[in-house]
């Protein structure tokens, strides 16, 4: 997805937001929108200088030698496409699980977490040490999956287009919500993963296809939003989440997350 497209597709979900809003905002929008971006930026500048660096070249001899899954199947080019595109998607969850049960990886990602707020924007904010970390996850997905430099590419655009989607702040109709969540991960499914309460957060970790949560016995929809406190309850505070705290929070004591402070 070129840089163009992304900015358009947010700006789009950025008008829907203001038409629709699933939650009620928290914070000002000029300080989240800004901090996000800053986030953001440091992440795209560390995909720019270290994950494509790496992990493209892995993909360019993934390709030439025919490594990995589906470089095996005997089927035809698109179904060999279309199972490396589910087994990223399923190797993305297991990340994702993985980023919040160890501790060193929970450290960064608690970065996107801390946000006292869910919009589109959300969902470029990773801190860039979360991104540096899964450069190997990356690299072994690609091996192991046997993943094109196109397949590759072609699988960020969907992941960055579902990611935007499900971090919107927008209300669809109850209706349209519950029928897509038996396919891609929706707004509500998503708010729930970012409620301050950890049994809630412990669930719907999916990022493209919502088939994952529902095969593992983790998708959950019944918490209404508006009983949702979107955050972690060690980092309540407006002081908690400014922008030097949180590109510093990886690299400080941690506190413990599910405990609100006094
Ligand atoms: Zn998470």
């Amino acid at each position: 997805m070129t840089p163009i497209t992304v900015a358009a597709l947010v700006v789009l979900l950025t008008w829907l937001e203001r038409r629709r809003p699933l939650r009620v905002e928290v914070e000002p929008k000029t300080v989240r929108i800004s901090r996000n971006l800053s986030v953001a930026a440091l992440a795209a500048l560390t995909v720019q200088a270290i994950e494509i660096p790496l992990v493209r070249p892995v993909a360019i001899a993934v390709e030439h030698r025919g490594w990995g899954v589906t470089g095996a199947l005997p089927v035809p080019r698109w179904l060999a496409v279309v199972t490396a595109l589910l087994l990223l998607d399923y190797t993305l969850y297991v990340w994702h699980v993985l980023t919040h049960r160890v501790p060193w990886l929970w450290r960064m990602h608690v970065v996107h977490h801390v946000g006292r707020d869910l919009y589109a924007s959300t969902a470029l904010r990773f801190h860039a040490a979360e991104i540096a970390a899964s450069v190997p996850w990356r690299a072994a997905q690609i091996v192991a999956i046997g993943v094109s430099p196109d397949v590759l590419v072609l699988w960020q655009s969907c992941v960055l287009g579902a990611i935007l989607f499900h971090h919107a702040n927008l209300r669809l109709p109850p209706a349209l919500d519950r029928a897509l969540s038996w396919v891609v991960v929706t707004p509500r499914m998503h708010g729930i993963h970012h409620s301050a309460v950890r049994a809630h957060t412990d669930s719907n970790w999916s990022s493209g296809l919502a088939v994952w949560d529902r095969l593992h016995g983790t998708f959950r929809d019944d918490v209404p939003q508006e009983a949702i406190t979107i955050g972690v309850p060690a980092y309540s505070r407006p002081g908690d989440v400014t922008l030097l705290t949180i590109v510093a929070l990886p690299f400080v004591r941690q506190r413990p997350s599910w405990e609100l402070r006094p």
